[in-house]
């Protein structure tokens, strides 16, 4: 029986470290234990050269810049009319009653920093303070809320993935200071049939923190309901006008 054992796992190494050769073109076959260094050694693929921004929030050169504070060329309004909300001193700002906004371009699998700022003046509480939200795909809300001294549901406070996950900790800053999110994002996978064959995939930085770690996307972040599994393809990234005066600046994307 030991050996009917031993004699499946060497198969299933072998078989997995031929698929490891022909995926990534590994130099050697490693049937056997290594004996030499070079044998772990691979030289294929060569990693693209991206110049890194001059700090981590600036864009790297590969990076689609969606809003650098000067225009909205990369935004409309998410029911297609022309962009209304306020841009100014660097940063867009939500018009209450306009509507949410989004990307003209869809996107899939990415890299995304964003930052944002809640009103200095603080008024409302709970979920009426400073509230907004990014959507990945339209459908799938990560939360941005003034959750400095303000206390909501857990899984709706800023950093949560909306009513679904909460934050691993409250990183928050203070009404009126600027903010960042630096998302990785992993689109959810549907088959011919519409079928979800994987879910999506956040893992979220909030000021640099750690907040979300590769957490599941259970579906489309409802307000009221079960999450939503429909079929779908790339997306833009949509931001919320939830009636708070939330500001955004130094938007970029990189395609994964
Ligand atoms: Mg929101």
């Amino acid at each position: 029986m030991k050996s009917v054992k031993l004699t499946f796992l060497s198969i299933a190494l072998i078989a997995a470290m031929s698929a490891c050769n022909s995926s990534k073109k590994m130099s050697a076959p490693a049937t056997a234990e290594p004996t030499k260094p070079e044998e772990t050694e691979f030289w294929e693929p060569v990693p693209a050269i991206v110049k890194p921004g001059m700090t981590p929030s600036d864009a790297p050169s590969d990076a689609i810049v969606l809003f650098d504070g000067k225009g909205s060329g990369e935004w409309e309004q998410a029911d297609g009319k022309d962009f209304a909300w306020t841009i100014a001193d660097g940063a867009m700002t939500v018009k209450p009653k306009t509507g949410d906004v989004h990307t003209k371009r869809s996107f899939g699998d990415c890299q995304l920093h964003i930052e944002w700022r809640t009103p200095a003046e603080v008024s409302g509480t709970s979920q009426g303070r400073g509230n907004s939200g990014i959507f990945l795909q339209e459908r799938y809300e990560l939360q941005v809320l003034d959750n400095y001294d303000n206390r909501t549901y857990s899984n709706g406070q800023a950093s949560s993935i909306y009513k679904q996950s909460v934050p691993l900790v409250n990183a928050c800053k203070g009404p009126g200071d600027w903010q960042t999110y630096d998302v990785v994002y992993k689109a959810p996978v549907f088959d011919a049939s519409g079928n979800r064959t994987s879910p999506g995939y956040i893992t979220v930085f909030h000021n640099g923190v750690l907040t979300q770690n590769h957490t599941e996307i259970k579906g489309t972040t409802e307000y009221i309901g079960w999450p939503k599994n429909i079929a779908h393809g790339e997306a833009p990234i949509k931001l919320q006008d939830h009636g708070n005066l939330v500001s955004y600046r130094n938007i970029w994307i990189r395609r994964l």
